[in-house]
């Protein structure tokens, strides 16, 4: 896989943005509905890892597909610098403890992901500590998927001139200056480093059982139907069941 082949504005056939905005109301629902009965059967989860650059908009998909769900059934956790507490254990120690429970959604804003993108491109661990770390990635998934957790991962394209705009943007209103830091500069700089170490990291972890997705990311609507439909799928792919009912309930009457 080459992310150059992968148009960052594909519109994927979708009609138009109203059509977007149409379908994604009805997945919304529909995903809603099928949260609800993984929560019933408790058996399950679904784990949903969320990668991208700065204003790809990670936390606007966030809002948009897991909109009227049921918040006890969704845990949205955030990877950002690790604390001291945090590097003074392994790398997936925090990961591991943000992984959904049975009848919950998983959602990573951020993820394990980061411990080979920014960790390499900073050079934050030298070369063979990091290189390790797919096939720890890849052990990693495949035990959460042995023991009841779905996985898909998802990559948010967007090109750099998008990232441009949504930035400068972001600079202009005052409604989203919170969003800049300068720091954000510097991770422009290194875009082509970021991107090939995107490029490795999805070609090294991609599996049947842990499919990464390239979704583009240029245009919001377009982005957020593509990952409810990702979501959608993977959860009617689940097919969750409700629990049967104990015994005796037919016929009973209660006083
Ligand atoms: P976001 O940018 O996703 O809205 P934050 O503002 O909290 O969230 O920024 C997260 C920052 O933390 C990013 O720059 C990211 O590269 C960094 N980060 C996440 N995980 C790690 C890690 N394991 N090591 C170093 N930096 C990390």
């Amino acid at each position: 896989m080459r992310l150059s082949d992968h148009d960052p504005g594909d519109t994927l056939k979708i009609k138009s943005k109203e059509a977007a905005l149409h379908e994604l109301g009805e997945l919304v629902l529909k995903i809603a509905e099928l949260q609800a009965t993984l929560f019933a059967e408790e058996r399950r989860s679904l784990l949903v890892v969320l990668q991208a650059m700065d204003a790809a908009g990670k936390d606007g998909v966030i809002n948009a597909v897991f909109d009227g769900i049921n918040p006890q059934g969704v845990r949205v956790t955030g990877f950002s610098i690790p604390t001291s507490h945090e590097l003074a254990h392994d790398y997936l120690w925090r990961v591991n403890a943000a992984c959904p429970a049975r009848g919950e959604i998983g959602v990573f804003n951020r993820s394990h992901y980061e411990d080979v993108l920014v960790v390499r491109v900073r050079e934050l661990v030298p070369a063979k500590q990091w290189k390790a770390r797919y096939g720890h990635i890849r052990d990693f998934e495949q035990r959460l998927t042995d023991e009841g957790t779905t996985i898909v991962k998802i990559f948010l394209h967007m090109s750099k001139d998008k990232q441009r705009e949504r930035f400068q943007d972001r600079v202009d209103d005052p409604a989203k200056q919170w969003k800049f830091r300068h720091a954000d500069l510097h991770d422009r700089k290194l875009w082509d480093p970021f991107h090939a170490a995107y490029q490795d990291a999805i070609n090294e972890t991609a599996a049947k059982h842990a499919p990464w997705y390239i979704v583009p990311a240029d245009r919001n609507w377009v982005r957020n139907l593509t990952v409810a439909r990702i979501v959608h799928a993977t959860l009617k792919s689940m097919d969750p069941q409700f629990p049967a009912p104990e015994d005796g309930l037919e016929g009973l009457i209660i006083e």
